[in-house]
């Protein structure tokens, strides 16, 4: 079964800004066994929706249309679908009071531009929305529907999730499909290609790779005669690739690294200071994402500054000055120095050159040395990072989270 999807809006058109609401529901329709086979943008026309409403319909049995259900002017998506359908518009007066009373509620008067929210097209069945004035639609037309639902990204999950998921699971003609997404870190997406290239014909499912600052991303989807049968193709999958990827691998449930880490900490109760430099903070801020962190994320200093450096962090400025502050040297000290300070289980620090200049041959831009010391020691690895300065700012710190993850799982 093929699902097509319309987004609606000149925003979407002209590049302002970008669909989400297609992406939240071609992977929930996918959940639900069902492929979208198009997706479409529209600008905020009457008759240029209307053209895709119909040309949508006669392509499928099932059609999501998200976007132009507001009171403004520009949102005529429910002129459109009265234009397809050949009906008129009709006032329905509990969704007038509905949206009258939102207003009375905070002590405001409905201003008169809002009574369009209560227009709907002749003969719609109407999908409540928890969230906002604007209500889904669903109408019919021969054995196709079409899902008529606001394009804010929130109201429009709500009212697809209360009012139209469970239904399609009722549906003939479904797959029975399954997907998981695996996350590697410090491997190109040739480099796993090549790894995986003996074992991928044996894997059963189809593999997608989506390489990310952060590392390479791989989704895998298996279909299989029954949920269960997609569900073992899954599995071994996901096997045969741990053995080929081995430590690469660090989640084979879409979870973030930081989250990875920081839940390894917590459970090895192993505290943490970090010192960065290049890296701008972005660790001490990965790891504040983690809920639960405080009793691990001891301390977050970022050392931007020789004088840092040596300030907070104890660098002797002797070997600042010879070897420089991106150096294998520095690195070690900082670590050393934030463990030290913060009296934690582990210290981890980044030093390096995140461009666009400043490179020099010796120390190339994105040159970044992450220096780790913990109860057994100390080490530093020497990186050179590809990409914008984001790009390598990103890469460094997740280089680093990979360096503790690493180590706790000795
Ligand atoms: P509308 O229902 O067209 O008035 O859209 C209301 C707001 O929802 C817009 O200002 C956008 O910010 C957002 N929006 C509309 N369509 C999309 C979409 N396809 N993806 C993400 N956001 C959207
Ligand atoms: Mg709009």
């Amino acid at each position: 079964m093929n699902a097509y999807i319309i987004t609606v809006g000149d925003e979407l058109v002209s590049g302002f800004s970008l669909d989400t609401n297609s992406v939240y529901l071609a992977a929930r329709l996918a959940s639900a066994g069902i492929t979208v086979g198009r997706k479409t943008s529209v600008r905020d026309r009457v008759s240029e929706i209307a053209a895709e409403i119909d040309a949508a319909l006669q392509a499928s049995d099932l059609v999501f249309l998200t976007g132009g259900l507001g009171p403004t002017h520009d949102d005529c998506t429910k002129k459109a679908v009265c234009e397809s359908f050949g009906v008129g518009l009709v006032e329905n007066e509990d969704i007038l009071a509905r949206v009258r009373k939102r207003y009375e509620s905070r002590g405001m008067e409905m201003p008169e531009v809002n009574r369009s929210l209560a227009l709907v097209p002749k003969g719609a069945e109407l999908l409540p929305n928890p969230l906002g004035s604007a209500v889904g639609l669903r109408l019919r037309r021969g054995e196709s529907s079409l899902y008529v639902l606001p394009g804010v990204p929130g109201e429009m999950k709500a009212i697809f999730e209360g009012s139209i998921e469970t239904s399609l699971l009722g549906l003939d003609g479904r797959a029975n499909i399954k997907t998981r997404v695996l996350r590697t870190t410090g491997l190109t997406e040739s480099r796993i290609t090549e790894m995986l290239e003996p074992v991928s014909a044996d894997l059963g499912v189809s593999l997608a790779y989506l390489p990310r600052p952060t590392g390479v991303v791989l989704r895998l989807t298996a279909m299989g005669d029954s949920e269960a049968a997609a569900g073992m193709a899954l599995g071994q999958a996901i096997a045969g690739i741990r053995t080929v990827l081995g430590d690469r691998l660090y989640s084979e449930d879409g979870e973030d690294l930081h989250y990875v880490v920081g839940k390894m900490l917590i459970e090895a109760k192993k505290t943490i200071a970090v010192a960065e430099s290049c890296t701008g903070g972005l660790i001490g801020h990965l790891l504040t994402e983690v809920p639960g962190i405080s009793s691990r994320f001891m301390e977050g200093i970022t050392a931007y500054s020789n004088q840092a450096k040596v300030r907070d962090l104890g660098v002797n400025p002797e070997m600042l000055e010879s070897f420089g502050a991106v150096s294998e040297q520095v690195a070690k000290a900082m670590a050393v120095g934030v463990r030290r300070r913060a009296a934690t289980d582990i210290g981890l620090a980044t030093t390096g050159i995140a461009g666009p200049t400043g490179g020099t041959e010796e120390k190339p831009v994105g040159l970044v040395y992450t220096g780790i010391a913990h109860e057994g020691g100390s080490a530093v690895t020497r990186n050179v990072f590809a990409g914008t300065r984001s790009a390598i700012k990103v890469r460094a710190a997740t280089h680093a989270l990979d360096l503790v993850r690493l180590h706790l799982a000795r």
